[in-house]
This record gives structure tokens, sequence and C-alpha cells, in this order.
């Protein structure tokens, strides 16, 4: 087993689909270890986002993840990196396959609902970052 770290990202929260994403998650048979809604600040998205703080969308993109509260999710299950990722589709919500979360309900690529590790190496700093607890 596996385990990884999600974010909902604050236009879900906004959009009211908190519960019809984390509802993809559980039904896919993935186990819920923590949750917590919570408002970051700059420094704390730069942190999760290190290795993008150079790129030309990162502004925008510390912007709107420190504009409103998010959910932080950790997530455990048999290859669980992977399954999140192929649940939460292609980053461009507009070229993401329907079936996925960005397809069905995300029409940017930016505001596109979730985040989700994309490796064991990032899964692991992450949840050390977000959940130094667990
Ligand atoms: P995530 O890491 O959030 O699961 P991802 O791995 O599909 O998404 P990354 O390439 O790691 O995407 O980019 C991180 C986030 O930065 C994206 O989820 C999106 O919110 C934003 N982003 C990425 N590329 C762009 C872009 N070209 N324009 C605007 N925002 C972008």
């Amino acid at each position: 087993t596996q385990r990884t770290f999600v974010i909902i990202k604050p236009d879900a929260v906004r959009r009211g689909l908190v519960g019809e994403v984390l509802s993809r998650y559980e039904a896919k048979g993935l186990t819920l270890v923590a949750l917590e809604q919570r408002t970051i600040d700059g420094a704390m998205a730069d942190q999760h986002y290190a290795e993008h703080v150079e790129r030309d969308f990162y502004p925008p993109l510390r912007t709107f993840i420190t504009s409103g509260p998010l959910v932080a999710l950790v997530l455990e299950g048999d290859e669980s990196i992977e399954v999140v990722r192929a649940l939460n589709g292609a980053t461009d919500g507009r070229k993401a396959a329907p079936g996925t979360i960005r397809g069905d309900l995300s029409l940017s690529n930016r505001e596109n609902l979730v985040h989700g590790s994309d490796s064991p190496e990032s899964a692991a700093r992450e949840i050390a970052l977000w959940f130094p607890e667990l």
C-alpha cells in the first residue's frame, strides 16, 4: 500500500465540490488518512510548489492557491499516487478526459480543482510539509 497527498483547491471549495471530489476518491477504494481545511499563506505556497517558484505561471498560481480555504488530504491505497493522478486527469481541465475530476468539472489549466503528488519522493515531502504529525 502507498500514501499520497492531495489538495482540493480553493476553486473546488468555492464551487461546493469538496464532497463530489472526495466521494470519487472514496468510491475508488482509497482510505482517508488525514483531512484538514485550511487557508495557506504565500510562504507555505512557495514551499509546496518549490519546484515551480521560478516558472512564469507561478505568480498567479500563488495568488490562486492562497485565495481561500482548501482541503488537504492524505489518502492510502494500492498504487495510490498513480491512481489519484488518473482520477484527477490531465493538468488542463479543457483537455482532461471525460470521466476524470478535471475532465468532468474544470475548464481551466490553473483552477483545476485538485493536486496529487507525482512520485513517492514528492508524496513523502508533501505529507511531511502539510501533516508533520503523521
Ligand atoms: P498538480 O501538481 O497540481 O497535481 P499537475 O502535476 O497536473 O498538477 P503541474 O505541472 O505540477 O501540474 O503544475 C502545478 C499546477 O500549476 C497545476 O495543477 C496548475 O494549477 C498550475 N499550472 C500548471 N501549468 C500551468 C499553466 N500553463 N498555466 C497556469 N497554471 C498552470
